[in-house]
């Protein structure tokens, strides 16, 4: 990997406040409710290894930059997921095993 021209494309991602770089609210939502993976962690037993990670941090990396055209979106993405895994994901998942098990005892 060069190790130069990816801290330029990952200092570009950075400041890039384009207006014509969107992601629809759609995919956005279908985002936060699959859960995004980003690469695995480094790992000598698995041998993962993510160079770009490595030279542009975990908010900036290859994987995000192809993903989300924006630190905003991603920032937005997390926000999202979180709100997702905390409440839809939790109040949908109890409602339907209480429907199953036909008691409401949390
Ligand atoms: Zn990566």
């Amino acid at each position: 990997m060069d190790h130069q021209a990816e801290k330029e494309l990952s200092t570009i991602y950075r400041s890039n406040e384009d207006p014509d770089i969107y992601m629809t609210i759609d995919s956005l939502v279908t985002l936060a409710i699959k859960g995004f993976a980003t690469c695995p962690d480094d790992s000598l037993k698995t041998g993962d290894y993510c160079a770009s990670r490595k030279i542009s941090g975990y908010d900036a990396c290859e994987c995000i930059r192809n993903t989300f055209p924006s630190p905003e979106y991603y920032e937005l993405y997390l926000r999202l997921r979180n709100y997702y895994l905390q409440n839809v994901g939790r109040t949908l998942l109890a409602k339907i095993a209480g429907e199953v098990i036909g008691e409401n005892n949390e």
